[in-house]
């Protein structure tokens, strides 16, 4: 895993092993397994949950929404299928890999041949690129990949617009950039950390681990999880209001009036859910602060089915300075004479297409479309928007580490607190993916039975 060997190499790790509880109360172990309560059944509750159980813990899972899973949020349309929150699993991303294995889920290949409008103008594959003042970005991708974290760290107080600014990037380039990165970062590069930001390009794969895909959807690694972790055991439409500890209980209450105890509890919720929540006692003020302070992206996922795939290529995508921003062609390798070509809009565009009603998003979304492809309106049949900017638990699509953020409030947000134990995407070492969901629950798993 190349990122996690970035951060060995470059001594976050250790960071994140001095804040890990591993460490705390080892000399107090508990004379009975302690029973564990978790909260959330995204990816990093139910890593959590495989982990507890594979040790003989007892646990229970409490979920606010109707469905396992989280911002896992597989859609069919038609005899197709399409995902709404998370798509990609990379190379690098070797647990989901042995997921799907060893529950014998199919990864189909999920890579795509990028085009381009930018300016009114369509470039095809290959007639369109960065001038060569991409130089300057790749010496500081080398620049990552060289240094240590010390060396590293100033530059988590630049955000990575300045950042190329700085280095003598080309205007051309650094409007390019922002608007193919913008769609990992999910809101302008101007509100990015640079160290974030080329620790991502410094380590991903060739296709910036965009490479896989759950054949049937990636659901189905969540039900897989879920159906290991025990269905009894999963509390759905339990929304969590009230965690109070004193030192020997946690007590759990949930907006239906349900309370639980236990002895420790796996926080796996994102951190506009947390801040919902009333903490007894409350945490430190600069855990509070970060719980305030970091932001979650904007990001509209809008699918629509075509009677005919008129795109012609597979592996069809296409980044645009029009509203729909990146468009992908989601049903590839399903067997099908429809198709879907899939809208990922970020920020504020994600926003003004989230205002819009169905019939008005169609015809925007068509019109982005018109200057490569025609009228292409009346072949489509349907569309499924989800903006998660506006979900209720999570108001964004994943974590956005600003300027100097990474190296305190990431810190902060994971510290243990009491008998409460932190997980999820926004903690991961390489945040923003399943997979980093997945191992942060595991490893709070962990540090559970060490404590
Ligand atoms: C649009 C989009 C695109 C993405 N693309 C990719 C991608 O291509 N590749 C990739 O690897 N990752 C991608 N991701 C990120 C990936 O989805 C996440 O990293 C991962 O699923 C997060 O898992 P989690 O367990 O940390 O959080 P979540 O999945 O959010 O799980 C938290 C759970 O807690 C529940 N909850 C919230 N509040 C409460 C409460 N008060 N009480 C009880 N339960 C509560 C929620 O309902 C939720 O089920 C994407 C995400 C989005 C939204």
């Amino acid at each position: 895993m190349k990122r996690r060997s970035f951060l060995q190499a470059t001594g976050l790790a250790a960071v994140g092993t001095a804040l890990t509880p591993n460490t705390l109360l080892a000399s107090n172990l508990p004379k009975k397994k302690p029973f564990t309560i978790i909260l959330g059944s995204g990816f990093s509750g139910l890593g959590a949950a495989k982990q507890l159980k594979e040790a003989g813990y007892d646990y229970i899972i409490l979920e606010a929404r109707k469905r396992v899973g989280g911002r896992v949020f597989t859609y069919a349309m038609d005899g197709l299928t399409c995902e709404l929150g998370a798509e990609w699993i990379g190379k690098s991303h070797t647990e989901l890999q042995k997921l799907n294995d060893d529950a014998k889920l199919t990864m189909l290949d999920h890579t795509y041949e990028t085009r381009l409008f930018m300016d009114e103008k369509y470039s095809e594959v290959g007639q369109w690129g960065y001038d060569e003042s991409i130089s300057k970005f790749q010496a500081a991708l080398q620049y990552m990949k060289d240094n240590e974290t010390k060396a590293l760290q100033p530059l988590d107080k630049i955000d990575y617009w300045r950042y190329l600014q700085k280095i003598g990037m080309s205007e051309k380039n650094i409007e390019l950039r922002e608007l193919i990165d913008s769609t990992d970062f999910g809101e302008t590069i101007r509100n990015v950390s640079a160290y974030v930001a080329l620790g991502e390009y410094a380590f991903s794969s060739e296709k910036n681990e965009m490479d896989y895909w759950t054949q049937g959807g990636n659901t189905g690694m969540i039900n897989v999880l879920a159906k290991n972790a025990g269905e009894d055991k999963i509390k759905l439409e339990h929304v969590v209001t009230v965690v109070s500890q004193n030192k020997k209980k946690m007590k759990v209450t949930c907006s239906n009036g349900a309370t639980f105890e236990g002895d420790r509890i796996i926080c796996c919720l994102p951190t506009f859910a947390m801040s919902k929540i009333k903490w007894e006692p409350g945490f430190a003020s600069s855990k509070k602060d970060a719980l305030d302070q970091l932001q979650y992206c904007r990001i509209v996922k809008t699918s629509m089915l075509f009677s005919e795939r008129f795109w012609k290529d597979e592996s069809f995508d296409m980044m645009t300075d029009t509203l729909g921003h990146y468009f992908f062609h989601s049903s590839k390798l399903q067997e099908n004479k429809k198709g879907i070509l899939t809208s990922y809009a970020i920020g504020d565009k994600a926003y003004v297409l989230s205002k819009m009603p169905k019939e008005k998003k169609m015809k925007e979304l068509a019109h982005c479309l018109q200057p490569i492809f025609g009228d292409i309106k009346p072949m489509m049949n349907d569309l499924i928007s989800y903006y998660w900017g506006g979900d209720t638990h999570t108001q964004g699509a994943y974590a956005i580490y600003d300027t100097a953020q990474w190296f305190g409030h990431r810190e902060e947000l994971i510290e243990r607190s009491g008998n409460i134990f932190f997980a999820g995407e926004h903690l991961a070492e390489w945040q923003g993916f399943m997979e980093g969901a997945y191992i942060s629950g595991m490893d709070a798993a962990k540090a559970v039975m060490k404590s």
